[in-house]
This record gives structure tokens, C-alpha cells and sequence, in this order.
């Protein structure tokens, strides 16, 4: 329903946090069931994740009694349910099995159900009901088998080997411990908007996630994909070829 996601370039601190929050709360008139967060920061050996049903005070109250660690990246989700019932479990972000990674999509994956089969046949067990911890999964699969391929982590690639072999309709971004300087995202008939700022960059489903931050701003098209660190934005295909003229606007209110 509603996505933000954040990338300083300074130390860990409170501003992922800070953005996340601030992006739910400006995303809050898309209506939602339940509201999440994760974080990562060098040093961490598992992602960070408090999420909850309901209202985003149900969120801040859950976080004020179990508060979260100083971080260098963040990704904050509202859900609107399709996939399983609007409970804390399913609630965003989903987690890889490692729990490495933390991953928050917006829209239906049409076939995650015979990708769930075949993620149960190879012993994967699952906590919720969504087609989204389908992705979570799966993507913590392929950025696995890619360390054993090239020695190194990439997040950026495991996401689109993820989106191409998703259906339906996706705004998917990821975190991982093991890159705790990026956030990556992947777009297919639904939207994702970059937000350019001074040492930090942003990600959001839609302008007023960041829109207090910066109003610079760079669309992405149809089946592409993101990666932003404080100091950079990469823009590809799902195959990688690297598009360099995006679609850059400024906004106009805020
Ligand atoms: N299909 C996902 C779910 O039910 C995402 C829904 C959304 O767009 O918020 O959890």
C-alpha cells in the first residue's frame, strides 16, 4: 500500500528511523491495515523488524517499549491486505530465512503459490500468509546462491533475478545486513519514485514519502530497478543494462 525506504552516507543514527516514520505517517491517506519497519546497520548480524496491525500509533507504541538500534538504512511499509488476513504476522517487512534481509512489496504476486511449493519442497517454512514472504524467501535464496557464484554479496542483482521470476503486479524493496550502505527496489505495474538528496537518498511509492526530505525526484518505468546509497542512484532493466535518462521532476508542494 504505502513504501519508504532511506540511505545516509554518515554513521549509524536515528534519521532511517526518523524517515520511515515520517514517510508512514505522510502515506497514512492511502489507508492501511497494519504498518512495519526494518533496519540495518554495519555490524548487525540479523535484521531489525517491528511491525504491527492496525494504526501506525499501535507501530510507535511497539517501538517505544522495544526500541530499535541506531541504523545506517530503512524500509517502512503500510499494508494494505490482499494475501492473509490483516494480523501482526503478516504485516511488513517479511524476512529472509537467515533473516539477513527484509523485504516490503506493494501489489499481488500472482504466482507465489508455486513458488511457495517449490520453496516448501526444498524445506522452507513459513509464518504467514502472504505472497509477500514468498519474495522475502526467496530473495534470501538468490542473494545466497549469488555469494557462492561471485564470493561477495549483491543484493542489486539477487533483487532482479527475484523480479524476473515474479507475476502480477510488485513495488518491492530490500535490505541487507551484509550491504548496510544500500537499499534496492524493483517496480512492475506499480509505482516507485526515487527521491534525490544531499548525502542520503530515498525511495517511495509515491512523492509524499520523502517529500519533507527533498524535493527532487527521479520516476522510475516500468520494469525497472533501483539501488541508492547516501552518495548514489542506480537505475537498470531487470537485466541489468544500466538507463541513465530518467524521468527527473522537482515537486511542487508539500
Ligand atoms: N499482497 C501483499 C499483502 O497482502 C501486499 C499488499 C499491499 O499492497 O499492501 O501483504
Amino acid at each position: 500500500c504505502g513504501i519508504v525506504g532511506y540511505a545516509g552516507s554518515g554513521p549509524a543514527c536515528g534519521k532511517p528511523l526518523d524517515v520511515c516514520m515520517q514517510g508512514l505517517r505522510r502515506l497514512e491517506y492511502r489507508g492501511y491495515d497494519s504498518a512495519g519497519v526494518a533496519l540495518a546497520a554495519p555490524g548487525m548480524d540479523q535484521i531489525v523488524v517491528r511491525k504491527k496491525a492496525g494504526r501506525l500509533a499501535n507501530l510507535e507504541a511497539e517501538i517505544a517499549v522495544h526500541p530499535l538500534p541506531d541504523a545506517t538504512v530503512g524500509i517502512g511499509h503500510t499494508r494494505w491486505a490482499t494475501n492473509g488476513a490483516p494480523i501482526d504476522v503478516n504485516a511488513h517487512p517479511h524476512i529472509s530465512e537467515d533473516g539477513r534481509i527484509a523485504l516490503i512489496h506493494n501489489g499481488i504476486i500472482e504466482n507465489a503459490n508455486s513458488l511457495k511449493f517449490d520453496l516448501q519442497t526444498e524445506g522452507y517454512v513459513f509464518s504467514s500468509g502472504t505472497d509477500t514472504e514468498v519474495a522475502a524467501k526467496l530473495l534470501g535464496k538468490i542473494a545466497n546462491e549469488i555469494i557462492e557464484e561471485l564470493g561477495h554479496p549483491d543484493l542489486f542483482e539477487a533483487l532482479r533475478r527475484l523480479a524476473r521470476m515474479l507475476t502480477g503486479a510488485f513495488t518491492i524493496l530490500a535490505e541487507d545486513v551484509r550491504q548496510p550502505d544500500i537499499v534496492v527496489g524493483a517496480r512492475h505495474d506499480s509505482p516507485l519514485v526515487v527521491g534525490l538528496g544531499d548525502g542520503e537518498n530515498f525511495l517511495g511509492s509515491d512523492v509524499a514519502a520523502f517529500v519533507a526530505y527533498t524535493k527532487q525526484a527521479l520516476e522510475l518505468g516500468q520494469d525497472q530497478a533501483v539501488c541508492i546509497s547516501g552518495g548514489s542512484v542506480v537505475v537498470t532493466d531487470f537485466d541489468g543494462n544500466v538507463i541513465d535518462d530518467g524521468n527527473r521532476f522537482t515537486v511542487d508542494w508539500d
